[in-house]
């Protein structure tokens, strides 16, 4: 037997407390009683949001809140910027095409991040993009993104800034307002700490004068419909109740360990393992690594997606692989959200053990002794 260790970007393990709360009593969504969580609940993702402005809450995953921020904010013809650099910028691609959107792409090598001059010249040379896409953690490669000098970037521009921070929100600092970030897109399977099915999405002045030209086909995520309920702490549709008292539960979490103490543990979580991962001679593969998820190059030889399946199946640890092109070339050990030294330093050890099994030569303990010297 082995206990079930979940150490993938998403989704992430869920505190027992917040568990225990979305398993009370099911209460009707239109009373008193849930208005009350809601209104404390839009008030702390404000908080942890770092904005002044709206914070929607939706039932869907991520992606949901990806798409919403397409078919509000742009119409058929219209042309915006997407930077890809792996699945998730692809993804932002794919929805725009769907919708006969115009993408203007910079394209980057899985790997390396957004060279924020690059934006600011394609901005120049296209002074009709009406919106750029980013994301902040790009999940598949691990690398994360300069949002700072990116929005400093759009912000001189007539361009909204929409940020997909699904993977890297509360691992990676993101200072919304601060930098000029227009709309962020989470979900809450991630450093959320939740289970899958929420999806949130924050929308600044610059983002929301958008909404009303925006002639893309939309209804349940219409976002000014969103809006006018939200402003009476309400819901458009029958909301994920029980996420939602999870949400209440886990804010409180997040809030009482501090913002800045999250994204604190979370970069100690992520250097541990580079670090790690490097005593056991392996090397990483993001350039500009995020601490939501370290990405690990397979060594040569090393058969990558049978290391991602030993790892899970007799050791109980469930690691991600490469996707796309990286598949069994990359491996990916999350640092999200309800997690602490001790689950890091099993996972090394259990990359030691099923390497040796593999073929490499690796000396036991080396990666495990490298975090143990770290260890705070
Ligand atoms: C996980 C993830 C998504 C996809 O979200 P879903 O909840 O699966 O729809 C999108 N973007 C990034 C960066 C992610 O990590």
């Amino acid at each position: 037997m082995n206990k079930y260790r979940l150490m993938s970007p998403g989704p992430t393990p869920v505190p027992e407390k917040v568990l225990l709360r979305m398993a009370d009593t099911m209460i009707h969504h239109r009373t008193p009683q849930f208005q009350e969580v809601l209104k404390r609940v839009n008030v702390k993702l404000k908080q942890v949001f770092s904005t002044k402005n709206p914070v929607l809450i939706m039932a869907s995953s991520g992606s949901g809140a990806m798409e919403a921020s397409i078919t509000n904010l742009v119409s058929a013809g219209d042309k915006i910027l997407v930077i890809k650099g792996g699945k998730f910028g692809e993804r932002f691609a794919e929805i725009a095409e769907a919708y006969g959107v115009e993408v203007v792409e910079y394209a980057i090598v899985w790997g390396e991040s957004a060279d924020p001059r690059i934006v600011e010249n394609m901005l120049k040379e296209n002074p009709e993009i009406k919106a750029v896409y980013s994301t902040l953690c790009e999940t598949s490669t691990g690398v994360v993104s300069d949002i700072k000098e990116i929005g400093r970037v759009v912000a001189k521009t007539n361009a909204v800034l929409v940020v997909d921070a699904i993977s890297g929100f509360l691992a990676d600092e993101l200072k919304t307002d601060k930098w000029g970030v227009d709309v962020v897109v989470c979900g809450s399977q991630k450093g959320f700490m939740l289970p899958p099915g929420l999806a949130f999405l924050s929308i600044g002045p610059k983002a929301e004068k958008l909404l009303a030209g925006s002639k893309l086909p939309k209804y349940y995520f219409d976002l000014k419909v969103a809006l006018k309920s939200y402003g009476k702490d309400d819901t458009p549709w029958t909301p994920a109740v029980s996420l939602i008292m999870g949400l209440d539960s886990v804010l409180d979490m997040i809030i009482e360990e501090g913002l800045d103490n999250v994204i604190e543990r979370h970069a100690y979580l992520a250097n541990i393992t580079r670090e790690a991962v490097k005593a056991i001679g392996l090397e990483l593969f993001a350039l500009n690594p995020s601490n939501a998820v370290t990405s690990v190059k397979v060594p040569d030889g090393i058969d990558g997606v049978g290391l991602v399946k030993k790892m899970r199946d007799e050791q109980g640890i469930t690691i991600a692989g490469g996707q796309g092109s990286l598949k069994g070339k990359i491996f990916r050990v999350a640092h999200l959200g309800y997690m602490d030294g001790y689950d890091t330093m099993t996972a090394i050890a259990g990359i030691e053990i099923v390497l040796k099994q593999l073929g490499y030569d690796v000396k036991f303990g080396k990666g495990v002794a490298k975090a143990q010297e770290l260890f705070k």
